[in-house]
């Protein structure tokens, strides 16, 4: 049995091979970049005006008060120039900044009138305002996104800006989901009382779908021969393999067995946790399976406290360390790790967890209440109310309720 540091570190020494692929922009978003993007022109591209008014050059401004509009200058059109020091142009918002002028005054400002503007005493004029310069957000050239990060919809209006079309990003790996159980029935069916309906697979398969890789679900029985055939062929043709049941002490707890039997190196079983403690990692060349207990609880839990980190790790993207306050005194014994379910609210700034302990590792209808896992460390009995801790979440901010 190793600990949940030993374990976190030996599954992340173990990285999952992966490639890249080519895909449009448009269908970019929540994947990890693979390259690093440059801007292939200047940002903005010219001395872009910010507001709707007239430019001028400010040198003239202490000559003359009134000036002649020369023309208008719209965003789209090439630039103009202007023809004397007596002159302003009209621009729009967007609109190149006409060459001899280096200052625009809001409409708001000016009064126009008989084809002139005129600037009432008293108004503030600043030389360049109201001009976002060319180059100001980044030059020609210049790294305005770096590979490994997650593509989130404002790198997607990056990417359109820079002429990006096709981007390149981390390959999916192809990941079979796989319950294992004779108890276990589809969701169509009407159990008999000995009878539970699977759905420890379809949480998995949600919980990859929510980050955008796809998976393939299926089941097998509790039953060597058949694991075996179904297991050997599987290796071969899937990168990831998460399995869930059968990695327990239980008599047709095959799992383990079988997966010796067929090759499988054996990295970790058995984590000093709580719930998930039969946990199962191994590999064979770049296939990498996870053994997760059959439990509900201890699925979800194991599935984001290990796999999905190591997921991202393997993409080459990181997982920032998420931490929280307990908000209530707690005491759980050592010597095991302690994964707190927990309802997470945001009071005033900081990120409160509010124990949820539920009815242990089979309760699985309580993850409903909660958003995430406190890890409280295996050392100490009793947690205390403000203490900060890992927090492992497994609901978005913007699911919260
Ligand atoms: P096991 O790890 O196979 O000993 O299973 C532990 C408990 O989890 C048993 O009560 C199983 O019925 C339950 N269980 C196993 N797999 C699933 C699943 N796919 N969906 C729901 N419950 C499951
Ligand atoms: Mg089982």
């Amino acid at each position: 049995m190793v600990s949940v540091e030993e374990a976190t570190q030996i599954i992340h020494s173990k990285l999952l091979k992966t490639s890249r692929v080519a895909i449009e922009f448009t269908q970019a978003v929540g994947r990890v970049l693979a390259e690093d993007i440059v801007a292939d022109r200047d940002l903005p591209p010219f001395d872009r005006a910010t507001m709707d008014g007239v430019a001028v050059s400010s040198a003239s401004l202490s000559q003359h008060s009134t000036l002649l509009i020369q023309s208008v200058q719209a965003a789209g059109e090439p630039q103009q120039t202007l023809v004397s020091h007596a002159h302003c142009i009209e621009i729009m918002t967007g609109a190149m900044l006409p060459k001899g002028t280096d200052t625009i005054i809001p409409y708001e400002q000016v009064e126009i009138k008989d084809g002139t503007a005129t600037l009432p005493a008293g108004v503030k004029i600043e030389r360049g305002q109201n001009i976002h310069p060319q180059g100001a957000d980044a030059r020609k050239g210049e790294k305005v996104m770096k590979a490994g990060i997650r593509i989130s919809p404002a790198e997607v209006a990056l990417f359109a800006s820079v002429g990006k079309n096709d981007v390149s990003v981390m390959a999916w790996p192809k990941v079979a989901i796989i319950s294992t159980g004779n108890e276990l029935v589809d969701v169509t069916a009407t159990p008999l009382p000995h009878q539970i309906r699977k759905s420890n697979s379809y949480a998995l398969q949600a919980a990859l779908k929510s980050i955008g890789c796809p998976s393939t679900v299926m089941h097998l029985p509790d039953d060597k021969p058949t694991l075996e055939l179904a297991l050997r062929e599987l290796v071969t043709q899937q990168d990831v393999i998460i399995l869930s049941g059968g990695v327990s002490k239980g008599k047709y707890d095959f799992v383990p067995q079988v997966l010796a039997t067929i090759g499988i190196e054996k990295h970790i079983h058995q984590v000093a946790q709580k719930p998930g403690k039969p946990f199962w990692f191994g590999s064979k060349g770049n296939t990498f399976v996870f053994g997760l207990p059959g439990n509900p609880v201890s699925t979800y839990l194991c599935y984001y406290r290990y796999i999905l980190p190591w997921l991202w790790h393997s993409l080459g993207a990181q997982t920032p360390d998420q931490k929280a306050i307990l908000a209530e005194d707690f005491m759980f014994k050592p010597p095991l790790t302690c994964f707190l379910q927990a309802a997470i609210k945001n009071e005033n700034g900081r990120w409160m967890a509010y124990p949820c302990a539920g009815g242990g590792s089979g309760d699985f209808a309580n993850l409903v209440k909660a958003d995430g896992f406190l890890e409280l460390p295996n050392h100490g009995i009793h947690f205390k109310k403000g203490d900060v801790f890992s927090w492992i979440s497994f609901r978005p901010i913007h699911h919260l309720i």
